[in-house]
This record gives C-alpha cells, sequence and structure tokens, in this order.
C-alpha cells in the first residue's frame, strides 16, 4: 500500500529530533510536525506517535548527562522526563486542537497475545474518540532483560498489533545507506528495499550503528517485523521543519515495501496456532453474519466446547459441527458460557463489568 493511500500510519520520533546538541528543546519542530499531523488527520488517517524524549527531556530537567545515567536512576529520570515530553506534546498540539493521550507499554504488553489485544482495543477506542495515542516504552518499569531499549522495534511492534499500513522511522539520517555515509563518501541511499534479505547481504552494515539515535541495526530489525506483518516502513530524516509533509511530496527517503498482504499476515498468525485452545458452535444466522464480514457476537453462539482465556485461539464450528472459522476469543470460556446466546447489551449485566460486545472480533478472525 502507499503512503497517500494508508489509512494507519505510525509514526515514531527520536529524542535527537525533540532535543538539539544544546540541550534545547526544538518546539518549533514539533509545532511544525503537529502541523503535519492535523494535515494528515484532515485527510481521515489514523495516526499514532511513538516519541522517545522521556530520558532526554529528564536530563535536562534535573541537569544530567545521559551517558552517565546509571538504569536505576534512568528510570528515576525518565519517570520525571515522561511527563515532560507529555506536556511539551500537550501544549504544542493543543494549539493545532489536536486531543492526545500516553500509553506506556512494557516487552510483554506487546509479545504476549492477551495483552497485545488488550491494546489494540485501547488504541482502537481512542481512534473513535478521535485522540492521537503517543506511545513510549514504560522506561520506568521495564528492566534491561525485559525492555525494547529502543523504540524503533517498539514502533515496528505497535504497527504491527494495530495493523497499521505504514510506519514511519523519523530519525536524524536520511535513510538506508549502502555503506555509513559518515565514513564512507561513495555511500548511496538506497531508495526502496524489497527483499530485506538481499538487500543486507549487498550492504557493509559495518559502523552504521554509530549513525542515528537508536541506530540502524534497531532500524532492521523493526523493518523485519513490519515485513512480515504485511505493513511498509520508511526511514527519513526528520530532523527539518514539517517532516511528514517533506516525506509526503519528496522521495528522499528509505521505502521497505511488505509484499505480505495484512490479512496474510495475521491469517498465518491467527492460522498457524498449533493448538487451539476451545470451540464455539454457532447458528445459522452468525453464520451467515460472518460469511458477511461481521464480527461474531453472543448471541449466535450455541455452545462452548473446552476451557480457554481471554485472547486464545479458538475453532468457530457451524451447527453440523464442520470448523467455519479461527479467531482469538475476547472472553474467556466461563464468560462465553454465561453470555451465550444473549443480546450483547445484556453483557455487561450478566458479567457484573463492562466488556467488549464482539465475542470474536472480525479482525480476529480467519474464514478455513
Ligand atoms: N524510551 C526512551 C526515552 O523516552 C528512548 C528510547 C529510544 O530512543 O529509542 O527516552
Amino acid at each position: 500500500m502507499s503512503l497517500k493511500n494508508s489509512k494507519k500510519i505510525v509514526i515514531k520520533i527520536g529524542s535527537s529530533l525533540l532535543v538539539d546538541k544544546h540541550k534545547k528543546i526544538r518546539k518549533k519542530w514539533l509545532s511544525s510536525f503537529a502541523k503535519d499531523i492535523q494535515k494528515l488527520r484532515s485527510k481521515n488517517k489514523k495516526i499514532i506517535i511513538v516519541s522517545s524524549g522521556a530520558i532526554a527531556l529528564g536530563c535536562i530537567k534535573m541537569n544530567y548527562n545521559k551517558k552517565n545515567l546509571k538504569l536505576d536512576k534512568s528510570q528515576a529520570v525518565a519517570s520525571i522526563g515522561q511527563i515532560e515530553l507529555m506536556n511539551l506534546f500537550s501544549s504544542t498540539f493543543s494549539k493545532y486542537k489536536i486531543n492526545i493521550s500516553q500509553i506506556l507499554l512494557t516487552l510483554e504488553d506487546t509479545e504476549e497475545r492477551r495483552r497485545s489485544l488488550n491494546a489494540k482495543r485501547t488504541f482502537e477506542n481512542l481512534f473513535d474518540l478521535n485522540f492521537i495515542p503517543i506511545v513510549n516504552e514504560n522506561d520506568t518499569i521495564a528492566t534491561a532483560e525485559i525492555k525494547y531499549g529502543d523504540n524503533d522495534r517498539l514502533a515496528s511492534r505497535v504497527s504491527q498489533i494495530t495493523n497499521a499500513d505504514t510506519l514511519i522511522l523519523l530519525s536524524d539520517v536520511d535513510g538506508l545507506y549502502t555503506k555509513n555515509p559518515k565514513i564512507f563518501k561513495d555511500a548511496k541511499i538506497i531508495k526502496k528495499v524489497e527483499n530485506l534479505k538481499e538487500t543486507l547481504k549487498n550492504i557493509n552494515l559495518r559502523g552504521n550503528n554509530e549513525f542515528g539515535s537508536g541506530g540502524m541495526g534497531t532500524k532492521i530489525e523493526a523493518a523485519k517485523i513490519c515485513q512480515l506483518s504485511g505493513c511498509n516502513m520508511i526511514i527519513a530524516n526528520g530532523l527539518n521543519l514539517n517532516p511528514i509533509d517533506k516525506i509526503f511530496k519528496g522521495n528522499n527517503f528509505t521505502l521497505f515495501t511488505s509484499k505480505v498482504s495484512k490479512l496474510d499476515a495475521r491469517k498465518k498468525w491467527i492460522i498457524s496456532s498449533i493448538y487451539p485452545k476451545g470451540e464455539l458452535i454457532i447458528d445459522e444466522g452468525a453464520k451467515k453474519a460472518l460469511k458477511n464480514g461481521k464480527s461474531l457476537l453472543a448471541a449466535g453462539i450455541k455452545k462452548v466446547i473446552g476451557k480457554f482465556s481471554k485472547g486464545d485461539h479458538i475453532k468457530i464450528l457451524d451447527k453440523a459441527n464442520k470448523e467455519y472459522a479461527r479467531g482469538l476469543c475476547s472472553f474467556s470460556s466461563n464468560e462465553v458460557e454465561k453470555i451465550l446466546g444473549c443480546h450483547s447489551r445484556e453483557i455487561e449485566k450478566i458479567l457484573g463489568y463492562t466488556t467488549k460486545s464482539e465475542v470474536v472480533h472480525k479482525d480476529d478472525m480467519v474464514e478455513i
């Protein structure tokens, strides 16, 4: 999918775009970025921003040098800086009448199926409310072993779980080069990467990790994740004002295209479950609805077989016990037993708490 046609775009901004070499906050830049976002929104695009900068802004506030920080100290500094970061976004974006919200993620939130589904729903609800989620790693909690440590890979996982069409990694390099451009004069930018494996064989990554805040290594890891999820990825220099507008109008960046269609990527993931934990038997009406691309609601479920938790893989069988689809169930088997056959609006009363209304959301379901 081309950038112009992308409906859901994740944009990652590195600390070096928010804070300059003299530790000054680049307010004018952020303002121009907000203007770009406003423009994208007027074209009905759904935007997620992944922003670094908690530690950088915390260091500015505390007058610390980032290089000398030990992990536990940097966690405290991130806690101080995260609120500075969000204040900065909030005051800048409000001038453009853009509402923002904050999502702090840890590694398990994207790696564990149930938690990633929850996160996905939160993103969707924020889109419905017309808020732009601003994501960062929960640096105050994450420890070295269970940490992303870089927002490039975090942003690619966010793109994957939210089914984004394009991820834009804005950094301080123009894109992926054949060699490190800071060392080799004859280094050339690669405009399009269709086959990442082949491209990697032909480039010299040595020393490439030294340029760019997150390094080229983490950006390539991010590209691998995107290629598997049917999401295109762009590495572009974001240092100039109106960086997104420039990407839309120009072509001085590296585009990694994914040949896998998003549906295929999800299909593979859902179908590749070796061991669905349970089965839902549905009536004819529900089967018809599913055929028309609708989600599975409690009203159409006749029976539940097996024990499973929320987010587990399940099979959906028709009344002749023939497997019709597979999906991820938004409720546990115990919950489905209580609500099967009921109208969606009764669910809250029966369970005693608010939940989603779809038992298997259409995005989490694949026809066999
Ligand atoms: N999460 C870190 C921060 O907000 C940044 C990680 C990165 O730069 O990729 O400071």
